[in-house]
């Protein structure tokens, strides 16, 4: 893309507004605008990073048997009043026109209406296990919304429900799941550790967190490098014994040390009580009537986007991991030389890039390259004569390159 055709500008200053990493460089790069607190829109570049996540997020939900569909986010509310839950905090409910009181609330969890949709489908045991997800916008009235992306009033979540005969079926499915997410993670450059956690707002004893560790996080975790086994310290027995030092893992026997963190993803068996809310049966091999056991598992889309930032950057910017940068090269033409050549030849190999054309000096090209943080930056000047200078953004040292050599990096991996 040609950078004098983004609608979009780096902005000069951070803004005054955020203290989160993640929401000042997202907005100073603009990458996503903030319309109120806890409420964003993603423009080009942010866009495009949601995109990679999401892709990423697909294909290994596909990998698991995952079917991918797209559920409403207006609910009436004999969904949530069928389990209690119409009344949690953080419910978003709509009062249409001439209403007093709200019929309807936007979707803040899917488990109660896809657990009604699969009644109409489920009805022997032939008709299980399988598992769908969506990635959707959720909404939940937070309290504080003050770590930019990380909690929004407004957030993508990717949502996966699965349904089984019996808790052992579930269980297996859940230990794919986690491997799943696992390679979600790992793929998107981020180093999680597998978290023992309590059940949030849903009653059930033990749950798994994939936790990020990041100082503005909201989680404390006690967490071991060596297997990335983690407990919360909410539910952990470890916490008891204080301090970081003399803690070991339960897991592995190595070292464990207390961790600021950031749940990017939350798994949870959640055994029939929304098969019994909503009447979800099945018939198995006998003729018995049974409940469909449920798991639940949830990704943050955009917050594992805030979530990359917040690992991946220096005073000078974001440092996109290669699998979900917006662009893979930012082309920068310095000076009065044209680099529209290279720009075509990286485009007919589909080579992503992102191509700084404008009459800015040169100054200002660099400074908005390190702000915007793609992988590689490639500089073509006066001095750099008919080779190219490459650049990796976490690295300092460059190197020239002849066109042949730059494309056969920019084409390899
Ligand atoms: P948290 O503990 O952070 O409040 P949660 O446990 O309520 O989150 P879930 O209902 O399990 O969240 O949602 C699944 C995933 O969605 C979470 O693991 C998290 O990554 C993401 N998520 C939850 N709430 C928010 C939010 N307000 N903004 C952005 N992402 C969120
Ligand atoms: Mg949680």
């Amino acid at each position: 893309m040609l950078q004098s055709k983004l609608f979009t500008k780096v902005e000069r200053k951070f803004p005054k507004d955020e203290e989160a990493p993640n929401a000042r460089l997202l907005e100073r790069g603009g990458f996503v605008y903030k319309n109120s607190a806890g409420v964003y829109s993603y423009l080009p570049l942010g866009w495009r990073v949601i995109k990679k996540i999401s892709e990423i997020i697909r294909e290994e939900m596909d990998a698991i048997g995952g079917q991918e569909v797209l559920m409403s986010a207006l609910h009436d509310k004999r969904y949530l009043k069928a389990t209690n839950r119409w009344d949690v905090d953080v419910v978003f409910k709509v009062i249409s026109g001439g209403e007093k009181e709200p019929s309807f609330n936007i979707s803040w969890t899917h488990e109660e209406v896809i657990a009604e949709i699969a009644r109409k489908y489920v009805n022997s045991y032939r008709d299980l296990p399988f598992a769908a997800y969506q990635i959707q916008t959720k909404f939940r009235h937070e309290p504080r919304a003050k770590s930019g992306l990380l909690r929004g009033r407004e957030f993508l979540m990717k949502d996966l429900y699965s349904f089984h005969a019996d808790e052992k079926d579930m269980y297996d499915y859940y230990g794919k799941v986690a491997d799943a997410y696992r390679k979600v993670f790992e793929r998107c450059g981020l180093k999680t550790y597998y978290t023992l956690a309590a059940g949030g707002d849903f009653t059930i004893s033990n749950t798994h967190e994939f936790q990020v560790a990041a100082e503005v996080g909201e989680d404390t975790i006690f967490a071991c490098d060596s297997c990335l086994y983690a407990e919360n310290k909410e539910v952990s027995k470890l916490s008891a014994k204080g301090g970081d030092t003399n803690i070991k893992c339960p897991k592995c026997g190595a070292k464990v040390s207390e961790k600021k963190s950031i749940e990017v993803g939350n798994i949870f068996p959640l055994g029939t009580r929304y098969a019994e809310a909503f009447d979800l049966t099945f018939l198995d091999k006998e003729g018995n009537k049974k409940f469909v056991v449920m798991g639940s598992y949830g990704i943050g889309v955009s917050r594992l986007m805030a979530a990359a930032v917040e690992v991946y950057h220096d005073e000078n910017g974001i440092a996109w991991p290669e699998t979900i940068a917006p662009f893979k090269v930012h082309l920068l033409a310095l000076g009065n030389v044209s680099a529209k050549d290279l720009y075509n030849d990286l485009q007919k190999r589909n080579v992503e890039v992102l191509y700084d054309d404008r009459n800015v000096s040169p100054g200002e090209k660099l400074v908005e390259a390190d702000m915007i943080g793609l992988p590689f930056r490639a500089v073509v000047s006066e001095k750099t004569d008919e080779k190219v200078e490459v650049k990796r953004r976490t690295e300092d040292k460059v190197k020239l390159m002849n066109k042949n050599e730059f494309m056969k990096l920019m084409s390899n991996d």
